[in-house]
C-alpha cells in the first residue's frame, strides 16, 4: 500500500510539473514585456499568477522529494560549495518578500574566505529558501536575520525572526512529516509542513545536523544547521538518501 502510494505521489508530481514549469515560463516572459507593453493593470494579477504557480511548483517538489526519500531514490552530488556567493544569490531573489512586508532584513556573512562546505549545491539552495521564505511567512513585525559563520570544523547557518515563535512541547515535533503548528495553521492556512522534514533530511544526509529554537509563543524563532567544510583536494560524491530518517508526525 505504502509503495503504491508512493509511486503515485512520484507519478502525480511529474505530471504536474511539466505544466506548472510552462505556466510560469511564459508568465515571466509576459511579465517581462517580451509579448509586448503589458496594460498596466494587467501586471497584478499576472504577478499573483506567477507567484501562485512559484507556489505550485515548490510544493510539487516537497511531494517528489518526499516520495524520493520513501523509496530511497533522492540522490545528492556533493561538491565544494561557496555559501557566500550561494546566500546572496538567494537573498537577491527573496529580499523583496521581506520588504513586502516591511519586515527590516539583516545578513551578516561571517565566513572566511575560501573556505568551501560539502554540499549539493541545488538542495541546499531548497533548504535556505525554505527556512528564509518562513520567517518572513511567520514573522508580520520586525526582523529577519540570516547569520553564517565558521564553528569550529564546521559551517553555521542561521536564520532568526521576531515573530510568531514556537511552544516549547512543539519544538520537538517540528521536523516530522506533514507537522504544522496550531498557530501557524491560524496565521497562514496554506503550508504543507513536509518544507523541514525535507530540510532534516538532506541537511542529515549530508553529515551536518538542524535544530530549532524559540523563547515561546510570540518570541520569535532560530532555525540553525551546520555543515562540514570540504577537505582540501575534495572534488565531488554521488551519495544515496536512505530513509532511516523518515520521521512520521504522529
Ligand atoms: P509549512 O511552512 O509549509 O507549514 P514547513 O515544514 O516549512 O511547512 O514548516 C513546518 C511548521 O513549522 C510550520 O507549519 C510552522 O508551524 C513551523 N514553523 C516553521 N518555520 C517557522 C518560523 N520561522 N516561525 C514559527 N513557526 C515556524
Amino acid at each position: 500500500m505504502d509503495k503504491a502510494k508512493t509511486e503515485f505521489l512520484s507519478i502525480a508530481s511529474h505530471q504536474l510539473r511539466t505544466p506548472l514549469t510552462a505556466i510560469k515560463g511564459y508568465v515571466s516572459m509576459i511579465l517581462d514585456g517580451d509579448y509586448g507593453k503589458l496594460p498596466p493593470k494587467f501586471s497584478e494579477p499576472m504577478r499573483d499568477v506567477f507567484e501562485s504557480a512559484e507556489r505550485l511548483i515548490g510544493l510539487v517538489n516537497d511531494l517528489l522529494d518526499v516520495s524520493r526519500i520513501a523509496s530511497g531514490r533522492l540522490e545528492l552530488h556533493l561538491q565544494p560549495v561557496d555559501i557566500s556567493k550561494l546566500t546572496a544569490n538567494i537573498i537577491a531573489e527573496i529580499k523583496p518578500k521581506a520588504e513586502g512586508k516591511r519586515l527590516a532584513f539583516f545578513v551578516q556573512d561571517k565566513m572566511p574566505v575560501d573556505a568551501p562546505i560539502k554540499a549539493d549545491e541545488e538542495k541546499l539552495r531548497q533548504v535556505i529558501i525554505n527556512l528564509i521564505d518562513n520567517a518572513i511567512k511567520y514573522t508580520n513585525q520586525g526582523s529577519v536575520t540570516v547569520l553564517f559563520e565558521k564553528d569550529g570544523p564546521n559551517m553555521k547557518f542561521t536564520v532568526a525572526d521576531t515573530g510568531l515563535g514556537i511552544a516549547r512541547e512543539e519544538l520537538e515535533q517540528l521536523f516530522h512529516r506533514f507537522m504544522r503548528t496550531k498557530e501557524a495553521k491560524l496565521v497562514e492556512t496554506e503550508g504543507t509542513g513536509l518544507g523541514l522534514y525535507v530540510a532534516k533530511t538532506i541537511i542529515e544526509a549530508m553529515a551536518g545536523r538542524i535544530w530549532v529554537e524559540s523563547e515561546g509563543l510570540g518570541h520569535g524563532s532560530r532555525f540553525i544547521f551546520e555543515l562540514p567544510f570540504a577537505p582540501s583536494g575534495f572534488k565531488e560524491e554521488l551519495i544515496n538518501v536512505a530513509s532511516r530518517q523518515d520521521y512520521i508526525a504522529n
